[in-house]
């Protein structure tokens, strides 16, 4: 009988250690095949760092998305020949890994144009896109398609945004950097010639195989107070829809734009409302990277804006925060990273801004 027992122990042991096996080398054959990320996903929140993080989830009264992304990491912002960056050079350098001098995008130090993560991500036949809620010509989104000295020439970076081969998609504003230029040039009659649609608002896309471009306002669009609306959580459930279905996969860039310049304006509800909206597009690719399971997720920032601290109330009153902001400008504060999905874990530590796009290629399989 006490044979019998141990036998029928031992046959269970070995069932339930064989059942193991297989469950582990069914885990392992899925992990494989997540190893490489076949879509990638940037997000970066223009002066954005863990203040303004940590003031959002304290007054939305909530766990943002970001925050729930299981690997984060640590990043320095300087540029070339500044402690303190602005959104030129740190965008430089997080879209292709070289530092540069403040005000310049696309360029090294020494005025040599380089390669964005965006461009190799479509030489090697993936669909690109961006979305961002400022002018399309801007400092973070120009860094990823155009190359200048300067990043204010917003009509040369228009005719770099309308003559690259390596965009098929974007959403923003600055409409009057393509059509009501100082040359007469009408940029986007000859992007028409070469397969391009453009819309006014994101409900009017129609499912095209074309590229297109989504300009929501002439120039800057609104902020969320003056009525923007959920653009980016839009804009990007909408891009993911158009790029998803791509065998190669694709890289998409979004960018919280406006909350660097609620810091600047040092307007706390201004801050607030544009972290929500960038937090919920967050959220957006959050949802199709846990489904897709092939899809790496980063979300991180150029640089701090605004000097933020979160202090006491009032008379030591410690129950509440008060934002309290020491700047007007960008300081040198380092910035998170957090990334979820295939290569997630390359992105802990602390490291530079430049350094990221090493991560995303090792991640991609690059
Ligand atoms: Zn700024």
């Amino acid at each position: 009988m006490k044979k019998l027992i141990l036998v029928f122990l031992g046959f269970s042991f070995l069932f339930t250690f064989s059942a193991c096996v297989t469950s582990n080398d069914e885990g392992h054959a899925e992990d494989n095949q997540a190893v490489v990320a076949k879509n990638v996903i940037l997000f970066i929140g223009d002066g954005m760092s863990y203040a303004q993080i940590q003031a959002a989830e304290t007054i939305l009264n909530k766990q943002l998305a970001m925050q729930s992304m299981p690997f984060t990491g640590n990043s320095t912002t300087y540029s070339a020949d500044k402690l303190i960056t602005d959104s030129g050079a740190a965008g430089t350098a997080i879209a292709t890994g070289h530092k540069t001098n403040n005000g310049m995008i696309g360029m090294n130090a020494d005025s040599t144009a380089v390669v964005s993560m965006l461009e190799m991500f479509a030489d090697a036949g993936k669909k690109t896109a961006i979305a961002v809620s400022c002018g399309i010509t801007h400092a973070t989104p120009a860094a990823f398609v155009a190359k200048n000295i300067n990043r204010n020439d917003y009509e040369a970076i228009a005719a770099d945004f309308a003559t690259t081969d390596k965009l098929d998609y974007f959403v923003g504003g600055g409409r009057n950097h393509f059509q009501k230029r100082e040359d007469g040039q009408d940029l986007l009659s000859g992007m028409q010639e070469n397969g391009w649609q453009f819309f006014d608002e994101l409900t009017a896309v129609v499912p095209t195989s074309t590229k297109f471009g989504v300009f929501v306002a002439d120039e800057h669009p609104a902020s969320v107070l003056e009525g923007r609306g959920d653009l980016l959580p839009k804009a990007t459930a909408l891009l993911i829809k158009q790029m998803s279905a791509h065998e190669n996969g694709f890289f998409l860039m979004i960018e919280g734009s406006q909350i660097d310049w609620a810091g600047h304006e040092n307007d706390s509800a201004y801050l607030i409302n544009e972290m929500a909206d960038f937090d919920a597009a967050v959220l957006e690719a959050l949802q199709f990277a846990k489904k897709d399971g092939e899809t790496l997720v980063v979300v991180t920032s150029d640089h701090e804006t605004g000097g933020l601290t979160l202090v006491n109330g009032p008379n030591k009153d410690y129950t509440r925060i008060h934002l309290h902001y020491s700047s007007g400008n960008h300081t040198s504060v380092s910035v998170p990273v957090f990334a979820y999905g295939p290569g997630a874990e390359y992105f802990t530590g602390v490291y530079d801004n430049i350094d990221i796009i090493d991560k995303v290629m090792k991640a991609s399989g690059y």
